[in-house]
């Protein structure tokens, strides 16, 4: 083997894919270095279940293949897989009690894709329970850390954002060579940028909900996260496709996305919404944006000031929605059919005594909100109406791009904050997701990808949100921004290591 498994950790998938095409190392090699990084970072809590054995074994198949002559596009590169997503015969839980000890007995049709193109599973990882939060707080399985020290406090342990904070933690620790994550409101934006990394949330329709433990199904979209843009792009590319089995996927063709990363954006219009520029952001995350601005402009694009009048509206029209969409999705555990029961006296008194002891407060809150937004009496007066703001919400992006290809904002309204900083307030917390939420209101896609460090040294990321379907624009303009930006930073995880 000519690299060291740090080395190898070190790689990106393209520059693996290529490795192992050359048999500078196998898959086996690959995947043991990914599973020894697994345990040295165990502290960092981010699987909620491990595979190594399976791992190892999809690497041998994986290598077997490529000595045939049948390699497949993403064939040995060693993934983790966000809890959400169900995996036949590997426990899936949601991060919940409720699902502990569920087992599936499907694959949803993502990470099916994914093994169809040849990857390794390195394990589930966690997220806030059934992906309700910015901060990994939620899950049952205890928190995630994030591999990032602030410099001015380097004792204290941050969050890696959420939900999918055990994919974002492991990517960035280099444990896994990318994750998938979902995102609903900005679950897979949100932990990239807290943690240094890319992600993209597709177009609404672009990827399966098949199989992927549903939280709003209206705005539920699965999604890479990855350490550059063009490892975003290989993943999506296999993992999106139309699916009969989801009546919300699009029978629409999946480009090579990769192709689309052709570093040339002259000429493009990219649009700031004056709205973004919110009272209470940091500075230096407002200087990040005019850094951004004027590499987009360097690199030829035209800049051009765009509105988005109801951007005021769309944290409460999600935490409307969310919540109702919610409250009907998680009606089906019961006690009877998935997980846990816990038995009463009668079938009423296991349903309740079930679902109060298998979710935790923040599921409760969200079920609570969306019975009451949805009751007889406050349905036109909430949810017929968040329901109408939503169509102003997504007709507000269809009048900015009349002017513009793509728009540039900030991805989250602060650096990785402390764990247990947040949680007293839910609506401090609801607030993380002032900059993503609109981009699924109207179903749109949007990419985080890192672009520079915070006066405390932690990972900041920019948000670049494009026309339905065009992912390629928006994964083309990011690579042109990931270059400029050159983010080269890593987290310093030594201090977390196990002894
Ligand atoms: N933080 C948001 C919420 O709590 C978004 C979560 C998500 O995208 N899954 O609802």
């Amino acid at each position: 083997m000519s690299n060291a498994p740090s080395e190898l950790t070190n790689l990106t998938i393209a520059q693996a894919l290529k490795g192992l095409e050359n048999k500078d190392f196998t898959s086996k090699e690959l995947t043991q270095a990914h599973i020894d990084s697994v345990e040295a970072h165990d502290k960092l809590n981010a699987f909620v279940t491990k595979t190594p054995e399976l791992a190892l074994q999809q690497a041998d198949a994986s290598d077997k293949r490529r000595a045939s002559g049948d390699a497949k596009p993403l064939d040995g590169i060693p993934l983790a897989i966000k809890d959400l997503y169900c995996t036949k015969g590997v426990r899936t839980t949601a991060s919940s009690h409720i699902l502990e000890n569920f087992v599936p007995t499907y694959e949803s049709t993502v990470s099916q894709n994914l093994f169809d193109d040849g990857i390794v599973m390195l394990g589930k990882t966690s997220l806030d329970e059934f992906a309700m939060g910015s901060s990994n707080m939620t899950s049952y399985f205890g928190n995630v850390i994030n591999p990032w020290r602030s410099t001015s406090a380097p004792d204290i342990e941050l969050t890696p954002g959420g939900s999918s904070g055990g994919s974002a933690s492991a990517v960035a620790a280099r444990m896994a060579m990318g994750a998938t994550g979902t995102d609903t409101g900005g679950s897979i934006r949100q932990p990239a940028s807290f943690c240094g990394i890319s992600g993209i949330k597709p177009t609404y329709g672009r990827c399966s909900r098949w199989g992927v433990i549903a939280f709003a199904s209206s705005l539920d979209q699965a999604g890479p996260m990855a350490r550059t843009v063009e490892d975003c792009a290989l993943m999506l590319t296999s993992m999106a496709g139309h699916d009969p089995k989801d009546s919300t996927s699009a029978d629409i063709k999946v480009p090579d996305f990769s192709a689309a990363l052709t570093g040339d954006i002259r000429g493009l219009k990219v649009g700031i919404p004056k709205e973004y520029r919110m009272d209470g952001t940091p500075a230096e995350i407002d200087a990040l944006w005019d850094q951004g601005i004027e590499w987009l402009k360097e690199s030829g694009a035209e800049i051009v000031d765009v509105s988005l009048p109801h951007t005021k509206y769309a944290l409460p029209t999600y935490y409307i929605i969310a919540p109702a969409e919610a409250s009907s999705n998680l009606a089906r555990y019961d006690g009877v059919r998935y997980g846990l029961r816990i038995e009463g006296d009668n079938l009423i008194e296991t349903y309740e005594n079930t679902r109060a002891e298998g979710f935790g407060d923040e599921v409760k809150r969200r079920i609570m909100i969306g019975t009451y937004v949805l009751s007889a009496g406050y349905y036109d007066a909430y949810y017929v109406k968040a329901q109408r703001v939503r169509r102003l919400i997504a007709q507000d992006f269809e009048n900015a791009y009349k002017q513009c290809d793509v728009i540039l904002t900030p991805t989250a309204p602060s650096e990785a904050f402390a764990l247990g900083q947040e949680e007293e307030d839910p609506i401090k917390m609801y607030l993380n997701d002032v900059f993503t939420v609109s981009v699924n209101l109207a179903g749109l896609p949007g990419l985080s990808l890192p672009t520079g460090l915070s006066a405390n040294g932690l990972p900041l990321g920019l948000q670049i949100i494009g026309k339905s379907w065009d992912e390629e624009t928006v994964l083309r303009v990011g690579g042109v921004l990931e270059k400029a930006a050159n983010f080269v930073a890593m987290p310093d995880s030594s201090i977390l290591k196990a002894a």
